[in-house]
């Protein structure tokens, strides 16, 4: 076999161009090598001005920003937080790290995201009892938005704090805006695999400046302005370096030159695979542009003749990395005293959901290798 044919495919691994290295050269030739710096400020500036978001703190990762968010929302020890379910562990993780108790919610099918029926259900119910929680964390999965209007509506009636995790959403739109820019806050990622990265990186978005002031002085040690070292209350290390923000600067200026990768790599997919019995690709809600992130599918094996683990270990065999859609939160032995509000649609969704490798650096005849390995596990 020929190294093209053998050589790994990754579900979505980093896309770097030029522009990075001159950032980053620049920011050694200036050396602008410490947390902070002007790559720090225009990274802000500049992500702010491609998302609509009015103010932005560039921070160490998308966990750290979801922390500092849940902080600001006044977040701790015996208050409730909703998460959705279908999510990566670190929409829930910092939750309980903040000594919250997580409340688990189904999605619904139509965007695979958290479902605002399900949610009105539960609030009212709860508003009934009066115990209310105190914030909700959206997921926006794979690329695509909840339906965030009717959240952020219902979160408004019942006096709770939204916090939009729009760690895999960068480049979508809900109603022509930008994920995480419709609930109090929003955070954002650029870790490795994500659709821009910085290595590691993440972004907390805000329209109150006074709580982006607030999250960057937590995220410097809370130290306060003095000209020794004054701390009246205790923070984290939590901002972006200076030479990282340059990688995070030039990526972003590609980003939809990305999304078209992405969403291209998608359409492909479709046309090559969507002939098969019992594959249903993840659904484009009306509301928006999915940005593909991830071309995530589902197998059902009764119509398919294979379900998703033969899928996905051919794949394998194949040195070609596939995923099963997320485990949802509730089902994790971590989260296994947590209350789920319904829980059939994530389920389903991970017991027969598939991610395909999706890169925006994916080459025509790498996307030809997955598609002809996906056929031939259907025997076709
Ligand atoms: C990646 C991710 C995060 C965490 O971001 P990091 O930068 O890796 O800390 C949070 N939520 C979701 C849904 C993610 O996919």
């Amino acid at each position: 076999m020929s190294d093209e044919q053998n050589e790994r495919i990754y579900l979505s691994p980093p896309d770097i161009g030029d522009q990075e290295r001159r950032f980053v050269a620049e920011a050694f030739d200036t050396n602008w090598i410490a947390p902070l710096g002007p790559h720090v400020d225009a990274f802000e500036r500049e992500f702010c001005d491609y998302t609509g978001a009015p103010y932005a703190a560039a921070l160490s990762s998308g966990t750290a920003a979801l922390h500092l968010a849940l902080r600001l929302s006044d977040v701790g020890p015996g208050d409730e937080v909703i998460v959705s379910s279908l999510t990566f562990v670190a929409s829930a993780a910092p939750v309980v790290q903040l000594g919250a108790t997580p409340i688990f919610i189904d999605s619904e099918r139509r965007s695979w995201n958290l479902d605002p029926a399900l949610l009105e259900e539960f609030l009212v119910r709860r508003a009934d009892e009066g115990r209310l929680p105190k914030a909700l964390v959206a997921v926006h999965l794979y690329g695509q938005c909840a339906d965030i209007d009717p959240i952020a509506e219902l979160c408004r009636r019942f006096d709770i704090v939204l916090i939009e995790d729009a760690a895999e959403a960068l480049g979508a739109t809900y109603k022509a805006r930008s994920p995480g820019t419709i609930g109090r806050f929003g955070i954002f990622s650029f870790n490795g695999n994500k659709i821009i990265t910085t290595s590691g990186g993440g972004m907390l978005v805000s329209n109150e400046e006074e709580a982006i002031e607030r999250a960057r002085k937590l995220a410097t040690q809370a130290r306060d302005p003095a000209p020794h070292y004054e701390h009246s209350e205790l923070g984290y290390n939590y901002r972006l370096s200076n030479v990282l923000a340059g990688i995070g600067r030039g990526q972003l200026a590609d980003l939809d030159e990305k999304v078209r990768a992405t969403r291209h790599n998608f359409e492909v997919y479709q046309e090559a695979l969507g002939d098969l019995p019992g594959v249903e690709f993840m659904p484009q809600a009306p509301w928006g542009r999915h940005t593909r992130w991830l071309t995530c599918l589902t197998i059902d094996p009764e119509a398919a003749g294979v379900d998703r683990e033969g899928v996905r270990t051919l794949m394998v065999e194949r040195n070609i990395e596939a995923r099963p859609v997320w485990k949802p939160m509730h089902l994790q032995p971590v989260f296994a005293d947590a209350q789920m509000i319904g829980g059939d649609v994530a389920e389903d969704l991970f017991a027969r959901g598939l991610c395909l490798p999706s890169g925006s650096s994916l080459t025509g005849a790498q996307r030809q290798r997955v598609i002809d390995t996906f056929r031939q596990a259907f025997g076709a």
